[in-house]
């Protein structure tokens, strides 16, 4: 049962909401985890917010009672970031959908934070417009991207959602509401509040309103595939593409493993069980034609075979989604099992020893774990499949920790994108430093000092 304050703040919240406040059952049970391996917790109540000021509001009654507020988009990271594991009020702001203004000359958007990506490409689509970011999962909203400064594998080329966001609504722990950055491309007044509330996974404040930055729709797009007899050419293939300047919009390695999965799942005709490149490549027709003849004489040079084009869209859309079904696809492999998907990034010099390391890690370990990555900005997962055992967790985090302290070893981050949630707590220290990450601590609590905001995600305190 939920403390006395608790109480008192569910009856407030349900005075400002009505029946959007709910301690339903299974609405709770849906809010208590999110796609991790985290012990779920359930929170007291889930508060489905539709503005800034009901979010403004509800801040601010938790505040006042020292209630725990956990945001939820659609529940899609990977690291425990929604488990509510003080309870309280989970504010799930996937009602907040609307597309509030497209500039076509300025290339920008302002949208509300439920948006998903997939709806904003579609919005945007007539006006010859797009948003890049794009996870692998098309119900992610851009106010949880912009929270866990996501990626995904157009990263490459247009940035994450820290190059993408350029201004924020947010209401803070007590209720305030700032706003943040603007629509300009630069600017050099003040501290980056937009870069600080990105990646802060909702233990700052409560992102409501987006501004983005937009691109235009390329009038040429090719894929290409290009497989290899060893995951070290594949690699160094990526590696020289990089250093030779070629733009790629994407490019993204799997390994022997991996591509089993994805072969025997997506059902991918001519493509075989070995460690392979999937490219992307924007322009104009030309332009799209003289990068892919430079990336194929490349991966030519690494005994790369078997380049297959595709202009076709249907086809290009078929190889996307077959790649962003990877994980679905690496958990089909071994019915039963769970899986736990590390994102360790390095400097590309390093990707070889990174990957190749954790492949040496994986035989050790006995577990099955692809590889699976946006290797063009030094990116690699590795989905490690837990097995239905005592200690099967228990060897998946070692396997995990392994991978992620060679990547801290050759200069790297312990996340290239997932974010820190509960998994990554216990690398902050290392990747950071302990005055660095004091630093960050009193930000917290300068604009959190109650505590309330997401609490035991980011740090372990
Ligand atoms: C199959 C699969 C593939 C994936 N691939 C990728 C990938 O390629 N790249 C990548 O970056 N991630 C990937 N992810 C992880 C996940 O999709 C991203 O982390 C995504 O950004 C989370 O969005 P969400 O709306 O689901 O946020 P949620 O999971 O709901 O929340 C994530 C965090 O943000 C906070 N939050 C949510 N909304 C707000 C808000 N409006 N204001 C403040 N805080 C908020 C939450 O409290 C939580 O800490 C993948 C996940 C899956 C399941």
């Amino acid at each position: 049962m939920p403390g006395t304050a608790t109480s008192r703040t569910i009856e407030a919240a349900r005075a400002l909401l009505g029946e959007r406040l709910t301690t339903n059952a299974s609405l709770r049970e849906h809010h208590s985890h999110g796609q991790d391996t985290q012990t779920p917790v359930l929170p007291d109540a889930v508060a489905f917010v539709e503005t800034t000021e009901e979010t403004s509001k509800l801040l601010a009654l938790c505040h006042a009672e020292r209630v725990p507020v956990v945001a939820w988009g659609a529940g899609t990271s990977l690291e425990g970031h929604v488990t509510p594991v003080r309870g309280g009020i989970t504010v799930d702001l996937s009602r907040m959908t609307k597309v509030l203004n497209v500039s076509q000359p300025d290339m920008d958007c302002r949208v509300e934070a439920g948006v998903t990506r997939d709806q904003l490409n579609t919005h945007l689509r007539d006006l010859g417009l797009f948003f890049p970011v794009d996870p692998g999962t098309a119900a992610c909203t851009i106010g949880g991207m912009c929270a866990t400064r996501a990626s995904g594998t157009n990263a490459v080329r247009y940035g994450t959602m820290r190059e993408n966001a350029m201004g924020l609504t947010v209401a803070l722990a007590d209720g305030r509401v700032i706003r943040t950055g603007g629509r300009v491309r630069k600017s050099a007044t003040g501290y980056d509040l937009t870069r600080l509330f990105v990646g802060s996974e909702g233990t700052l404040g409560i992102i409501t309103e987006i501004q983005l930055r937009l691109h235009g729709i390329p009038e040429a797009m090719s894929s290409a595939t290009c497989q290899f007899p060893t995951l070290r050419d594949a690699v160094e293939t990526v590696i020289a593409i990089m250093q030779s300047g070629i733009p790629v919009a994407r490019m993204e390695l799997l390994d022997e493993v991996q591509m089993e999965a994805c072969v025997a799942y997506s059902k991918l005709e001519g493509l075989r069980a070995m460690p392979s490149l999937f490219f992307e490549f924007h322009g104009t027709p030309a332009g799209v034609k003289e990068q892919a003849q430079q990336a194929e004489d490349i991966a030519g040079s690494f005994d790369g075979s078997g380049f297959r084009w595709a202009t076709d869209t249907a086809e290009r859309n078929k190889l996307w989604q077959a790649r962003h079904d990877a994980l679905w696809a690496a958990l089909a492999l071994k019915p039963g099992h769970k899986g736990i998907a590390t994102d360790a990034i390095v400097p590309i010099s390093r990707l070889n020893e990174a990957i190749l390391g954790a492949k040496e890690d994986i035989a050790a370990s006995g577990l099955t774990a692809p590889i699976v990555g946006h290797v063009g900005d030094g990116n690699f997962h590795t989905v490690i499949l837990v097995p239905p055992e005592p200690d099967g967790l228990a060897r998946a985090w070692d396997l995990d920790k392994k991978i992620v302290n060679r990547a801290l070893d050759l200069g790297g981050s312990c996340s290239g994108e997932h974010g820190v949630g509960i998994g990554k707590r216990e690398f902050l220290e290392r990747e950071h430093g302990t005055e660095a990450l004091a630093v960050m601590y009193s930000v917290k609590q300068a604009l959190d000092p109650r505590g309330i905001m997401n609490p035991g995600k980011i740090f372990l305190n």
